[in-house]
């Protein structure tokens, strides 16, 4: 069998029969470490932020990651190391970037629901900027700012009402989503957030959507963006700086085409210019397109089990560790660690151990596997690890981070004491 070629994955490839992460083999660690196992590529995060800098080159620009797509402590130093900011949607995030060494003046805070506690947190760290929602967080957090001593530097998330054309779960920018200020309220709260004593207005956003794989969604977004800035700094209100949010989505399968970041921003810094905004302090708050193709599941082939209508292949991953097919329908590609030369091929449903019907990782795979075999989940960096769950009390897998032939693990995989420790039995 010739081993898949694995597009939108440069750092991970076939060697010897063998697949490999940068110059790590999978089987190798699997052994070292256990399965299911998160393998992510250092190189290959690198070079998807590298593609976003070569975009931004030469302008005024901050690189804020959106954390919540993966946000292990080792993930958020590789991205803090190079210089990026960090947008982030709860307290908890941000002790996470404190703790990775991440400086709290490149934080952006997103999200509709800051409590006032997450408020005081942020203004007390001095975090750089509050992504606000909605007109009743500008009050509240005017408030809290206010009873500090402080003014929080705020922008407005705007709803610019153009459809990203992915899945609805993850369309943030329409009306009728929760995100963001409608278009039509945009001015009014402008001058509400200008009027109130605790906030110092600085800047607009906007975050359309996730696993965006075209660019016209992005270019209405823009002019309409755009098209707000002009009507609030012609009411007399400043703005430093403009957001455009993440969404970059990445090549799951053959079929998802999405520009190269840095192509992407060439054609959108040329409307910038065309308009007079590409002198502006610009920002972005991409996710899963820095992270999500450098990391995979390695994960064990349990039972094959025959069925009338369909065969199983049951592996130990589960909908806990990798929640993405059963949330949103998901397509992972799934391929062997080490191909078995010239077995036949049969299709399977890839299911793990959860008591769920739901608990699928891909439906219908050609594969030819035996129990002990090592299966990849491939395009697991992103919303996989930061979603996982102990649901049927598993622990959270182990992960590794690969650094050309040198591996770190950077969680140990969870212990039943981990998961029992917050609780208080009966007396
Ligand atoms: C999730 C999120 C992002 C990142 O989205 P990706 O699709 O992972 O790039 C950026 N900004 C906000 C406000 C978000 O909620």
């Amino acid at each position: 069998m010739t081993a898949p070629t694995l597009p939108g994955h440069p750092f991970i490839a076939y060697h010897d029969g063998a697949l490999r992460v940068e110059g790590v083999r999978l089987a190798q660690l699997a052994n070292e470490f256990g399965t299911p196992l998160f393998v992510y590529s250092k190189a290959s995060m690198l070079a998807a932020l590298a593609a976003y800098q070569r975009g931004f080159a030469g302008r005024n620009a901050q690189i804020c990651y959106a954390m919540k797509a993966n946000s292990s402590l080792a993930v958020l130093q590789l991205f803090a190391r190079a210089g990026c900011g960090f947008d982030i949607v709860s307290g908890g995030e941000l002790q996470r970037v404190i703790a990775a060494g991440g400086e709290p003046a490149r934080v952006i805070f997103s999200g509709v629901g800051k409590t006032a506690a997450e408020m005081r947190q942020a203004l007390q760290a001095g975090i750089g900027c509050f992504n606000v929602e909605s007109e009743a967080e500008l009050e509240v957090l005017s408030g809290v700012a206010t009873a500090m001593g402080l003014r929080a530097p705020v922008s407005i998330r705007v709803n610019p009402n153009v459809d990203p054309q992915t899945h609805p779960y993850i369309s943030t920018g329409l009306k009728g989503n929760k995100f963001g200020v409608a278009h039509e309220r945009t001015l009014a709260t402008y001058q509400r957030a200008a009027a109130l004593p605790g906030l110092r207005v600085i800047g607009i956003d906007c975050h359309i959507g996730s696993q965006i794989t075209q660019e016209a969604p992005y270019l209405d977004a823009m002019e309409r963006v755009l098209d707000l800035v002009e009507a609030v700094e012609a009411a007399g209100i400043a703005l430093e700086h403009i957001d455009f949010g993440g969404g970059l989505g990445i090549e799951y399968q053959r079929t998802d085409t999405p520009p190269p970041a840095d192509g992407l921003w060439a054609r959108l810094l040329a409307r910038l210019d065309a308009r007079g905004f590409g002198q502006r302090k610009l920002m972005i708050e991409p996710g899963r397109s820095l992270v999500g193709n450098a990391g995979l599941c390695v994960t064990e082939v349990l039972y094959l089990k025959p069925g009338e209508q369909k065969n199983f292949c049951i592996v130990d991953a589960a909908m806990n560790d990798l929640p993405r097919p059963a949330m949103y329908q998901a397509f992972h590609a799934i391929v062997p660690v080490q191909p078995r030369a010239n077995a036949p091929v049969s299709p399977y449903e890839v299911v793990g151990p959860v008591c769920e019907s739901g608990d699928w990782i891909g439906h219908d795979r050609d594969l030819a596997v035996q129990p002990g075999d090592r299966l990849a989940v491939l395009s697991a960096g992103a919303y996989c690890m930061s979603m996982a769950s102990n649901y049927n009390t598993r622990g959270r897998a182990a992960e590794v981070l690969v650094d050309g032939d040198r591996t770190t693990l950077i969680r140990r995989r969870e212990t039943i004491e981990d998961q029992l420790r917050c609780e208080q039995p009966l007396g």
